[in-house]
Formats: structure tokens, sequence, C-alpha cells
């Protein structure tokens, strides 16, 4: 039986990037088992034109760049720092695999394996089962992305309808009369733009959006000579926190100073998930006219689909995109760590793998259990509008107390993955951001506080 110090269950991009860090800091060894033939996770299963929703320069794991900071100059991002496709992030993963994980002699990779418990995993091509003797074991698959083409719908769909996962666009034989999309999250936003960017008129698209959504301007997550405006821009955001005088005042003022976007101005967004576009890609979002706005879809029938709130008149010639998997579950909050269990979570809203490398340097560097746990305190993926508060007061108040550590300041400065790293932003920029961070941060605490006690009770 082969004997490990980590056990990683998952090789996503969560897994990798614990990986990759507990190589880089310590002299630790590693396995790594995942389902999938390659490393990369669910970029395996995701829809051929999907890209990074954020900037690759802030993507993968911490000791190896993913692309070249490129400025698209055409399409949808134009201007902005480059997006690596599906394929470059499961190239990036196989890379880091291949040329750096396998060569250091502390990895062993079990791919095509699924773990069942117990240090014990089975082969899918073989049927071997495998146990592994390890000291901790880290569970790289609790954040439980799912994406359509894994996921069934959760809707009936009745003979006769035609209702496909977005990856099967690329491959349709015959145009159906119209395009239904069914979700408004940042895939069912895809599915628009990819339909828009290849010539569907926006009057041939049926946008069925369950609720509406607050949105983050891609130009505010940027690396590089970007990151100056991201920095301040988040220095922005804690003076105007501070200065709201109510939560749709808060709103307001958020997307008065183009920090959040939404679709339609006349429409109050119930949801908050991360989604990121360009003004470019809002622009043409909001050319689709014909938009469901009545819960979500129950069933297709063959001549209506009907909704939670409704129905709409369909028929057979429709063709129906699910856009509806949960690529962003709430999952229960777990401590990371527990004794020899390592459950990786995000700690900085939807920087999922600038957590998973946090976990692992505050694992490899700090003993005590409590203290590891309070500094890798969860901040649960958002899904509501009031969840914006919460993670940006989760978020400060982690930000605040990792400030305290020195040594701790100093790692997170050289950490790629980390947007708002000194390797990102110009000393000056950041003396800047700081002081009115420092000037606003309690008060834009204390305010997010007071009207998160408004609506819990
Ligand atoms: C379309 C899309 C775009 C995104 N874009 C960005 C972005 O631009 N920037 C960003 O920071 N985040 C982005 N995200 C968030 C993204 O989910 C994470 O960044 C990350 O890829 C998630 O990785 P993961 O390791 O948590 O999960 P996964 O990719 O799901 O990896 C988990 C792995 O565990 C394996 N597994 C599960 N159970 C078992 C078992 N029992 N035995 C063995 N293996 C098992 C699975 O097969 C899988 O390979 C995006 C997400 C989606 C869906």
């Amino acid at each position: 039986m082969t004997s490990v110090d980590y056990l990683v269950i998952g090789g996503g991009a969560m897994g990798m990037a614990f990986a990759d860090t507990i190589l880089s800091e310590t002299d630790k060894t590693v396995a790594i088992v995942d389902k999938h033939h390659r490393p990369g996770g669910h970029w395996n299963d995701a829809y051929p034109f999907v890209r990074l929703h954020q900037p690759s320069a802030f993507y993968g794991v911490n000791s190896r760049h993913l692309g070249n900071d490129t400025i698209d100059q055409t399409g949808w991002n134009e201007g902005l720092v480059e997006l690596a496709s599906s394929a470059e992030v499961c190239a990036y993963f196989d890379q880091v695999m291949q040329q750096q994980f396998l060569p250091s002699g502390r990895v062993e990779y079990f791919p095509m394996c699924e773990y069942v418990g117990k240090g014990r995993f089975v082969s899918s091509v073989t049927g071997e089962a495998v146990t592994i003797d390890a000291k901790k074991v880290v569970d790289a698959t609790y954040m439980n992305v799912t994406v359509p083409s894994t996921s069934a719908p959760s809707f009936e769909v009745a003979e006769g309808m035609r209702c496909v996962p977005l990856n099967e666009l690329v491959g349709l034989a015959e145009r159906p009369d119209r395009y239904v999309v069914v979700g408004a999250g940042k895939t069912g936003m895809d599915a628009c733009l990819w339909l828009l960017g290849n010539g569907v008129s926006a009057d041939e698209i049926v946008w069925v959006m369950p609720r509406d959504s607050w949105i983050l301007d891609r130009a505010l997550i940027q690396p590089g000579d970007f990151a100056a405006r991201t920095l301040l821009a988040f220095a922005d955001q804690m003076v105007m926190v501070a200065e709201a005088e109510s939560i749709d005042d808060l709103f307001l003022r958020a997307e008065s100073n183009g920090q959040l976007l939404r679709i339609d101005q006349t429409v109050k967004p119930t949801m908050y998930r991360c989604a990121t576009v360009t003004h470019k890609e809002l622009d043409a979002l909001r050319s689709i006219r014909t938009i469901v706005r009545q819960g979500r879809v129950k069933s297709i029938q063959t001549d209506r689909m009907v909704l939670d709130e409704g129905e709409v008149a369909v028929t057979p010639g429709d063709l129906f995109i699910h856009c509806s998997a949960d690529g962003l579950e709430r999952r229960p909050v777990k401590p990371v760590f527990d004794d020899a269990a390592i459950t990786l979570q995000t700690v900085r809203t939807c920087q999922q793998v600038f957590s998973a490398a946090f976990i692992a340097h505050v694992e490899g560097a700090y003993d005590d259990e409590a203290e590891k746990n309070e500094l890798c305190t969860v901040v649960p993926h958002p899904d509501s509008d009031v969840d914006f508060l919460r993670t940006t007061l989760a978020n400060s108040i982690n930000g605040a107390r990792w400030a305290q550590d020195e040594r701790l300041s100093e790692w997170l400065a050289n950490a790629r993955l980390d947007g708002f790293s000194a390797a990102n932003v110009d000393a000056s920029v950041r003396a800047e951001a700081l002081e009115k961070v420092q000037a606003s941060g309690m008060a834009a605490a204390a305010k997010l506080a007071t009207f998160l006690s408004e609506v819990e009770g």
C-alpha cells in the first residue's frame, strides 16, 4: 500500500491549486485521485466555446502563469486581458501535471478513478481497487460544481421537444425556429452571446430568466497595468458602502459608479452570483427583447412551456438550450481543517483557485488548527442580491485578519492568484487604496452589518 502525506480527492482546479502550493512550499508527498482522464475537472465537460470569466492571469496554480496577459484586440473582451478557453485551461493543467507534478517525484496521479472513502478508490477502466495510506485527506470535490453536459435539467421535457445542453450548439445540423435559452446565470449569458456572435438575430432568441442578476464589470477585475483600477475600485466600494443609506441605495450607488451592472435597469435584481461581463457583452444581451420572467421552468410540453408563475406558448420547432445547472452551488460551510480532513472551500468570494492555494499555504505554514480555521474562514458562494453584502463583509473581515499577520501579508503580496497582490499592483496605488480602505473600511463593515441585521432580523 502506498503511503503519502496528502490524498487529494479531485484533480479539478482547486485540487491542483492546493497540491501545487503544498509541493512548492513543503517537502510533502501528494496523491491525486480523479474520475476524469486528465486534470482540470469540469473544464473537461464544459461547452466548447466557454472561456474563463475572469482573466487568465488570476487562474490556475500559483507557481505557473496561464496565458500571456495579451490584451484582446477583438471580440466581446476587446481591450481587456485575455481569457483562456476551456482547451487552454485543460492543456495548462495537463502541463502542470506532466511537467511539474509528476517529475517532482512527490506526486502520484490516479486518473479515471472514483474515490469511495477510507483511502480507497476504484479504476473505472480496470476495476482495480487501490487503497492509499494518507496522513491527511483533502476533499477537493466538496464545492460540487455541475455543468449542463453532466447534469440533466430539473424540468420535464415532453417527447418530440428538443432540449440540449449548450455544448450541442456547435453541432447543430439545422436551424430551429427559435432558440429558447433556459437559465440566466453566466452560462445562459454565454449561450445568448454565442448565438448573437454567430449571427442569430436577437428576435429569434427567447431567454428564460427566473431571476435578474447583479453583474460584475470585467473591466474592474483586471491584472497587470489594469490592476490599479481594480484595487481602487475595491477601495471606492468601501467608501460607497460606508455612505449608503439603505440596501437599495447601496445597490443604486454601486450601479451608478459602475461596480455593478444589470441587464434591465427597470427590474430590481434578486440574484448575485459573481457573473462577469464586459459592456460590449451587456449591450448585446440587452438586445434580446423576449425575456420570460415567470420563475423557473417546470416542464416543456408540446405546445407550452410551464413555469412557476405562468405558461408560454412554444412549438416543436423551438430548440431549448439547457443552461440551468448549478455551477456555483451554495454548500453548507464546514471547517476547512478538521483533524486529518481538509475540505477545500472559498475563503474569498468566487476565487476558488486563490482559496485552494491559500488553504494549502496555511496548512504548510501554521500548526494550530483553531488558528488555521480562523485564517481560513469560509466565504460561501453568493446566490441572492443580499449575498453581495454578506460576501463583501466576509471578504473584508478575512482581509483585515490576514493583514494583521506579517508573514501572511508577504505571501499574499507575492501570490499570482491574488489579483490584489504586489505582483499585480504598483506600490503607490496600493498605498492610495489602502489609505481609502483604512479610512472607510470600519464604517463600511459596520454599515454592512447593520443592513444585514435588518434583513436577517
Ligand atoms: C463555466 C465556468 C466558468 C468559470 N470561470 C471561472 C473563472 O474565470 N475564474 C474563476 O476563478 N473561477 C471560474 N469558475 C469557477 C470554477 O468552478 C472554479 O474556478 C474551478 O474550476 C472549480 O474547480 P473545482 O476543483 O472546485 O471543481 P471541479 O472542476 O468540479 O473538480 C472536481 C473534480 O473532482 C472529481 N471528483 C468528484 N467526485 C469524485 C470522486 N468521488 N472520486 C474521484 N474524483 C471525483 C470530478 O470528476 C472533478 O474532476 C468557472 C466555473 C464555471 C462552471
